[in-house]
C-alpha cells in the first residue's frame, strides 16, 4: 500500500495554515525579481529602484575589473569544480586565495567555504563536541546557533553585548572547551561587539573566541582586514569567520586561525568534507576582489562620509536611528505594520529598504535596514533621508486616524 493521500494532504494543508498566518501577522515573507547586476540602482519587478538593500558596501559586486577576472578566470578553470576539495576539487586559485586571505587578516592560515552559512555550521560543528560549552550573544546570526546545536556541545545565550553575563556563565562552567561566539558587527544592528573584553575573558577563563566578521571585513580596520584589525586584537585563541559574499562582492567564505585549528577542519568539518567547492575561478575573482579591498581605503572613506550625512540629515521625532559606525544603519520603528508602511512609502518614491521583522529582530523592534554603500552618491542619501523624514509625518499621522 502506498502512503494514503490524505496524510499526505493533512501535512500540505499545516502549511497552507501557517502561511495564512504570516499573511495576516504582516510576516509574510515576498522575493522581489532582480533583473539588473546588484547594485546601487537596480531593476526590480520591472522597476528602476534606488536601493539600500545589499551587503556589497563597497560597491565591488558589478566592479568591471572583477568581471573581467571572472570571464579570464573562467576560461582558464573552467566553470565547475566537478569533485570535492579531498578528491580533485582542490584547484590552484583556491589553494592561493586561501593564502592571500591568511596574510591579509594576518593569521596563519585560513580553509575556504562555500559560503558564510556553511563556514559557521562547519566549524562550530568539527571543533565543538558533548563535553564543550558554546556561549553566544542572543543576536547571534541564526547560522551561529545552527553550529552550536550540531555541535551537541551545552549552549549558553547572553544577552546583547553583555559581558557581566557572559562572564557569569563562564564562571559556572564546568565544561571541557568553551567557545565564546559572536558575531563581530551585528548584521540587524550596526554595532561592534565588545570583542576586546571578549579576549580578555578567554584568557580567564580558558576559552577562545569565534568571531562571525561577515560584516566587518572590508569595511573596518586597516585597509578593511576587519574588525579584529579595527580592535587591534590578535590572539592563537581567535578563529574568525568572515564571508566573501558581502563586502568582498562576490560570494563564499573563508575561516582563518592557528594552522591546527585549519588541518583539523579539512579532516573534520563536515559541510568542508562533503561538498563541492565554489567554483575555482570564484576563487581567482575573490583574489582580485581581496586586493581591492586592501587598495580601497577611498571607497572607505566615502562609506564614512556617507554615514555621516545620512545621521546629520534625519530629522525624526519617534524613529531612531541605532547608534552604528558601520555600513549597517538600522531606523527602529517599532510595529510591524508602521515598518511595512514605511518601506512602501519609500518604494513609492522608488527607493528600497528593507523592512525587517520578527522572529529576524525582537518584537516591537520592527525597523529599516539601510544599508549603505561605496557605490551610492550623496545625493542618493540625501534623497533616502528627505523621503524619510517626510514619510514619518504622514505615517504617523495616518496610524494616529485609524
Ligand atoms: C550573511 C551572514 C552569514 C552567512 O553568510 P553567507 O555567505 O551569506 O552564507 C553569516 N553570518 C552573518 C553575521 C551574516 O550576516
Amino acid at each position: 500500500m502506498f502512503a494514503s493521500s490524505n496524510q499526505v494532504l493533512s501535512l500540505f494543508s499545516g502549511l497552507q495554515k501557517e502561511l495564512i498566518q504570516r499573511k495576516a501577522d504582516g510576516l509574510l515573507r515576498q522575493r522581489r525579481l532582480l533583473d539588473s547586476p546588484q547594485a546601487e540602482h537596480i531593476i526590480a519587478n520591472d522597476t528602476h529602484f534606488l536601493s539600500f538593500c545589499s551587503n556589497d558596501y563597497l560597491g565591488l559586486a558589478n566592479c568591471p575589473e572583477l568581471i573581467a577576472a571572472m570571464q579570464k578566470a573562467a576560461g582558464d578553470s573552467g566553470v565547475g569544480s566537478g569533485a570535492s576539495n579531498l578528491i580533485t576539487g582542490h584547484h590552484r586559485f583556491h589553494d592561493a586565495l586561501e593564502k592571500q586571505l591568511a596574510k591579509f587578516v594576518e593569521m596563519p592560515a585560513a580553509l575556504l567555504f562555500s559560503n558564510g552559512y556553511m563556514a559557521n555550521i562547519g566549524v562550530i560543528g568539527a571543533l565543538m563536541g558533548r563535553h564543550d560549552a558554546i556561549f553566544a550573544d542572543k543576536l547571534n546570526h541564526a547560522c551561529l546557533n545552527e553550529g552550536a546545536y550540531l555541535s551537541r556541545a551545552a549552549f549558553h545565550r547572553f544577552a546583547h553585548n553583555d559581558v557581566i553575563a557572559l562572564e557569569k556563565l563562564l564562571k559556572e562552567s564546568t565544561a571541557n572547551h568553551k567557545l565564546i561566539a559572536a558575531d563581530a558587527v551585528f548584521s540587524m544592528d550596526g554595532d561592534i561587539a565588545p570583542l576586546a573584553e571578549y579576549l580578555a575573558l578567554c584568557e580567564k577563563y580558558d576559552a577562545y573566541l569565534y568571531i562571525d566578521d561577515a560584516h566587518g571585513f572590508g569595511v573596518l580596520g586597516e585597509h578593511g582586514k576587519g574588525s579584529l584589525s579595527h580592535l587591534k586584537l590578535k590572539s592563537p585563541r581567535i578563529i574568525m569567520m568572515a564571508t566573501l559574499g558581502k563586502a568582498a562582492g562576490v560570494a563564499g567564505a573563508f575561516v582563518a586561525g592557528e594552522q591546527v585549528v585549519i588541518d583539523y577542519l579539512i579532516q573534520k568539518a563536515n559541510s568542508y568534507v562533503y561538498s563541492t567547492p565554489a567554483p575555482p575561478a570564484l576563487s581567482a575573482t575573490l583574489s582580485a576582489a581581496v586586493t581591492l579591498i586592501e587598495n580601497g581605503n577611498d571607497l572607505r572613506a566615502h562609506l564614512r562620509i556617507l554615514i555621516s550625512i545620512l545621521k546629520a540629515n534625519l530629522d525624526l521625532k519617534n524613529w531612531q536611528l541605532l547608534p552604528s559606525d558601520t555600513a549597517v544603519q538600522p531606523l527602529v520603528i517599532g510595529g510591524n505594520r508602521e515598518a511595512l508602511a514605511l518601506s512602501e512609502y519609500l518604494q513609492a518614491q522608488g527607493i528600497l529598504v528593507p523592512a525587517i521583522r520578527p522572529p529576524t529582530v525582537p518584537m516591537k523592534t520592527a525597523r529599516l535596514r539601510i544599508s549603505l554603500s561605496a557605490a551610492h552618491s550623496v545625493d542618493d542619501v540625501l534623497r533616502l533621508a528627505n523621503a524619510i523624514n517626510e514619510a514619518e509625518k504622514l505615517i504617523t499621522e495616518s496610524l494616529e486616524t485609524v
